[in-house]
């Protein structure tokens, strides 16, 4: 997969897309990833990125045609068109089930937008999909681009040593993980549950199983509804 982060804030981007499991993944070529200044693509004589509002307003925006320019010369680039996301606090929030399926591009480019926002008309006649990470708002789209970037490239194959990693985890099949634990069996006198160490697997994936559901009920009740909704009809 190839990700490109148009951004003010290149450097920020590239600090934490170059640290730790997707720094390697970098760099053993299993993910692409780009970090482009949008000022180079700002023409006009004093490189400019954002003007006034119009009908007033205190804040600023991002105007259209630098952004227009960087996406086209992306696609230039790639040799085709990038799912094109714009993270905005106005977009569908982001979802596990949605991370799955942008997974599976080739190309996906994302724009992180600042002060007010972008001109509208950018966002009509270029952007596919707008995401938000949740109902808040962030001073940039720095730190949500990076949110979508890190958490769809740990879906990319290979990424990850193992699919284990995540088909385990919480929100891969609608339920939280279950408790885990580690060195030493006995913390400051607390056990690990005995079925851990038992060595048998099957009892292990049954208490697993137990527990993911009964996380899932007591700290996201909705999601327990939905997961037990889809379960109905299961014999
Ligand atoms: N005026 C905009 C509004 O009310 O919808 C908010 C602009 S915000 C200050 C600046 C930028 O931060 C946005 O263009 C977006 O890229 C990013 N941003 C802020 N909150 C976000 C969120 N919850 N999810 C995704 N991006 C967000």
């Amino acid at each position: 997969m190839r990700i490109d982060i148009i951004t003010l804030f290149p450097e920020m981007c590239e600090a934490v897309m170059s640290e730790s499991i997707i720094g390697r993944a970098r760099a053993k070529g299993t993910i692409e990833v780009n970090c482009i200044q949008l000022r180079d693509y700002a023409f006009d004589k004093h490189k400019r990125v954002d003007d006034t509002t119009y009908g007033g307003g205190m804040g600023m925006l991002m105007k259209a045609e630098p952004i227009a320019l960087c996406f086209e010369d992306i696609c230039r680039k790639t040799g085709s068109r990038p799912h094109f996301i714009y993270m905005s606090p106005k977009g569908r929030t982001l979802t596990q089930d949605r991370l799955r399926e942008l997974s599976k591009l080739e190309n996906i480019t994302i724009l992180c937008g600042h002060y007010e926002g972008v001109d509208q008309r950018l966002i009509d006649e270029f952007i596919d999909e707008e995401i938000s990470i949740g109902d808040y708002v962030l001073t940039g789209g720095e730190l949500p681009a990076l949110v979508l970037a890190d958490s769809v490239s740990r879906l990319v194959p290979g990424v990850l040593s193992d699919d284990i990693c995540f088909s385990e985890e919480s929100h891969f099949n609608g339920l939280l993980e279950y408790p885990q634990y580690t060195k030493p069996s006995v913390w400051r006198g607390h056990e690990v549950p005995q079925v851990l160490m038992s060595g048998h697997h099957a009892n292990i994936e049954k208490w697993r199983k137990e527990k993911s559901i009964e996380e899932t009920k007591n700290k996201r009740p909705e999601l327990y509804e939905k997961y037990m909704d889809s379960r109905k009809g299961d014999s």
